[in-house]
C-alpha cells in the first residue's frame, strides 16, 4: 500500500523532475503535482548539442510533452519561474515573481547549470556556454557558416558541438589542457579514437590550457597557454564556447539549511536532510549505507532513472533498479556508448574485428564496464551482464566471434 505523500512539489522540469512527475501518476499518485521551471518548458538536453543547426530544431520538438498531455495527467507546470525560498518546516515555496506555493512534499530536482572559466574575458559579450534551449538559440544566432568559433573544452558537450559546428560550415579550433580527453569515461583506446576524428574534419585540435579571452577592435581570441609552456598564437574568433562541465544548482538548498556538498546530499531513497524535501538527477549526490559520497550522475539515463525511482520513494514503495551508469555521445556521423567504468583497479580487454575496438574493464571476473562505437547491441549486453554480476572470461570478451549476448543466456 502506496504511502500518501501528499501535494508534490518538483522545483525543476528537466528531465529528472518530468520523469518523477510522470512516475507519481503511473504509480498511482491521486494529489495535486506542479512543477516548476524558470525555464520557458520542460525538455529534453542532449539534442542542443547534436542537433542546434538543423532546420528543424524547435522547443515544441524537444519538449518531454505537450500541455494537453501534462494536463492529461493532471501535472501542474509553472515555467517561467524561478524558486527562490524554501521553507522545509512548513513546505512553502516563494517564486520569483511573489507567489508562495505550499505543498507536503517537496522534490528538488534543479539539475546544473553551465561551467565558466574563472579567467580573463569570461563574460565578453561573444563568448557562450551550452547547458539551456536559450544558449542554444543564441549560439545558433551567433554563428553563420565561416565563422570562426573557438570551443574550449574537448569534452562530451565540446566535441559534439565541434561536430556541429563543422556541419553548419563553421571554421571550428577545439581548446582543451589534455591531449586525449575523456580517458577517464571510456578508456584511453577509444578516447583517442574519437579525439582524432576532429582533424580530418578539418578541426584546429589545439592542446593547452586557456588563460584568457581577450577582445580588440571588435574581434575575440582566445589566449591559450601551450602544452609544457609552448607557446601559442592567440586563437582569433567571432564566437567563443565554454563547454567544462556543470555546477548543481545547490543554492536554494543550501539557503534552507539542506547539507550540500557538490550536490544536494541524499540517502539511497533520495531524502535530503530536511524531512518531506527530496532531491533528485544530476543535482543529487548520494550517501550510501557505508556512509560514503557517490559521485554525482550527470547523465540522461541517470537521471531519467532516479526521477523514477524518487517518485517511489516518495510513495514509500520499492524502488526500481539503477542499473550500471550507461550515457551515449553523438559525433562526426558515430554513435558512443559506455556502460559502467573504465578507469580505476582491474584489466582492460579490446575487442577487435569491427570497423572500431571495443573496450572491457574486468576485476576478479566480473565485467565493470565496456564502451564501444556504433554497437548498441554490444553495450546493452555488457549493461546487463555487469548489473547481473555473471562472470566473463578475459578471451571471452576479446573474441569477436563471442556475441557478448551469448553469455547473458548461457551462464544465467
Ligand atoms: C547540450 C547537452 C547535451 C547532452 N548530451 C547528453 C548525451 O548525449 N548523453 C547523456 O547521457 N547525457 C547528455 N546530457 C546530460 C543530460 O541532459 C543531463 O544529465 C540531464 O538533462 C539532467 O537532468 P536533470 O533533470 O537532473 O537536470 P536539468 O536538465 O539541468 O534540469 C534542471 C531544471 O531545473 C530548473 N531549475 C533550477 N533551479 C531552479 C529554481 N530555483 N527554480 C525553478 N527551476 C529551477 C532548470 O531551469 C532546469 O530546467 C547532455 C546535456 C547537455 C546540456
Amino acid at each position: 500500500m502506496a504511502r500518501d505523500a501528499g501535494s508534490v512539489l518538483i522545483i525543476g522540469a528537466g528531465l529528472a523532475g518530468f520523469s518523477a512527475a510522470t512516475q507519481l501518476r503511473a504509480l498511482g499518485h491521486e494529489a495535486p503535482i506542479m512543477i516548476v521551471d524558470s525555464e520557458a518548458g520542460s525538455y529534453d538536453r542532449p539534442p542542443l548539442s547534436k542537433k542546434l543547426f538543423t532546420e528543424d530544431f524547435s522547443l515544441d520538438r524537444l519538449a518531454f510533452a505537450t500541455a494537453e498531455e501534462l494536463a492529461e495527467k493532471r501535472i501542474v507546470p509553472r515555467f517561467g519561474a524561478a524558486a527562490m525560498t524554501l521553507d522545509p518546516a512548513t513546505g512553502e515555496v516563494g517564486l520569483d515573481d511573489g507567489t508562495m506555493l505550499r505543498a507536503d512534499t517537496i522534490l528538488l530536482a534543479t539539475g546544473g547549470r553551465a561551467r565558466r572559466l574563472p579567467i580573463p574575458g569570461a563574460d565578453l559579450p561573444g563568448v557562450h556556454v551550452l547547458r539551456t534551449w536559450d544558449d542554444a538559440v543564441g549560439l545558433r544566432s551567433a554563428v553563420q557558416p565561416g565563422s570562426r568559433v573557438a570551443v574550449v573544452g574537448a569534452g562530451l558537450i565540446g566535441a559534439e558541438l565541434a561536430s556541429s559546428l563543422r556541419d553548419a560550415g563553421a571554421e571550428v579550433t577545439l581548446v582543451d589542457p589534455v591531449p586525449v580527453p575523456l580517458v577517464p569515461a571510456i578508456g584511453e583506446l577509444l578516447a583517442a579514437r574519437l579525439h582524432e576524428m576532429h582533424a580530418p574534419r578539418g578541426i584546429r585540435v589545439v592542446t593547452g590550457m586557456t588563460r584568457a579571452f581577450v577582445e580588440a577592435n571588435g574581434a575575440l581570441a582566445v589566449e591559450v597557454d601551450g602544452a609544457e609552456g609552448a607557446p601559442i598564437a592567440p586563437i582569433p574568433a567571432d564566437v567563443i564556447v565554454v563547454g567544462v562541465g556543470i555546477i548543481p544548482n545547490t543554492g536554494l538548498a543550501e539557503a534552507a539549511g539542506l547539507e550540500v556538498d557538490n550536490g544536494i546530499i541524499v540517502d539511497e531513497r533520495y531524502r535530503t536532510s530536511a524531512a518531506r524535501v527530496y532531491a533528485a538527477g544530476d543535482v543529487a549526490r548520494t550517501r550510501s549505507a557505508d556512509g560514503e559520497l557517490e559521485r554525482r550522475e550527470e547523465h540522461w539515463d541517470a537521471a531519467q532513472v532516479s526521477g523514477k525511482r524518487v517518485a517511489a520513494a516518495i510513495l514509500g514503495e520499492e524502488l526500481p533498479e539503477r542499473g550500471a551508469s550507461w550515457f551515449w555521445s553523438d559525433r562526426h556521423g558515430i554513435h558512443l556508448e559506455a556502460t559502467g567504468r573504465l578507469s580505476g583497479t582491474g584489466e582492460i580487454v579490446v575487442r577487435h574485428g569491427g570497423e572500431h575496438p571495443a573496450v572491457f574493464l574486468i576485476e576478479d571476473g566480473l565485467l565493470r564496464g565496456a564502451a564501444a562505437i556504433d554497437d548498441t547491441q554490444l553495450v546493452r549486453a555488457a549493461r546487463r551482464i555487469i548489473d547481473q554480476r555473471i562472470p566473463v572470461a578475459a578471451a571471452e570478451l576479446a573474441d569477436s566471434n563471442v556475441q557478448l549476448r551469448s553469455l547473458l543466456k548461457a551462464k544465467r
